[in-house]
């Protein structure tokens, strides 16, 4: 089966940055739905789109077609005290951008600690990289009327569905693979 738009596709892949620095080795396949729903980033479906299980390719994909540009405007100054303890560099907060609304808030990550002062990084930890990714096709197959309704893959590799208004079950470091909220 060709992968074409409501497909399923499994892939393995290997992330590195452009200076082949590993970021993340995929231990577990992505599994996605195609076709433009936002599942993976669309170089990847352009690249894969019409082939089928088997077909290999390392591709690498430049920052503004994947998390964009480092915009040091997203970088703020907090008061150390407003934060939970233990904090640690890495953790991440829901938060919004200097002088945002409501609907701007953002995820934040501990980039600096201080006495009284902690450094807030509200860009994606792979803004302003390239990637090259290591893909390898393993599996493709039709998408079931209630996955394309629901705009993303189901079953035992794919999104599980949370009371909870945030999917939680991304594993570390998935940071390529978006995780619908139901
Ligand atoms: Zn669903």
């Amino acid at each position: 089966m060709k992968i074409a738009k409501n497909t399923v596709v499994t892939v393995e892949y290997k992330l590195s940055d452009a200076q082949n620095n590993l970021i993340e080795d995929g231990r577990q396949p992505m599994v996605y739905l195609h076709g433009g729903y936002e599942n993976t980033l669309p170089k990847i479906e352009e690249e894969l789109d019409g082939k089928e299980a088997g077909y290999a390719s390392t591709i690498q994909i430049e920052p503004e077609d994947a998390f964009g540009d480092y915009d040091p405007n997203l970088l703020k100054v907090e008061e150390r005290a407003r934060l939970p303890e233990p904090l640690e560099i890495g953790m991440q907060f829901e938060g919004l951008p200097e002088g945002g609304e409501d609907d701007d808030a953002m995820i934040f990550t501990v980039t600096e600690i201080a006495e009284d002062k902690v450094v807030l990084d509200g860009n994606h930890p792979l803004a302003g990289m390239a990637l090259r990714f290591e893909l390898k096709v393993v599996e493709v197959r039709a998408a079931t009327e209630e996955e394309i309704a629901h705009e993303h893959v189901h079953g035992p590799h794919g999104h599980h569905h949370h009371d909870a208004d945030e999917d939680e079950d991304g594993e570390e470091g998935d940071h390529f693979r978006t995780h619908p909220i139901h």
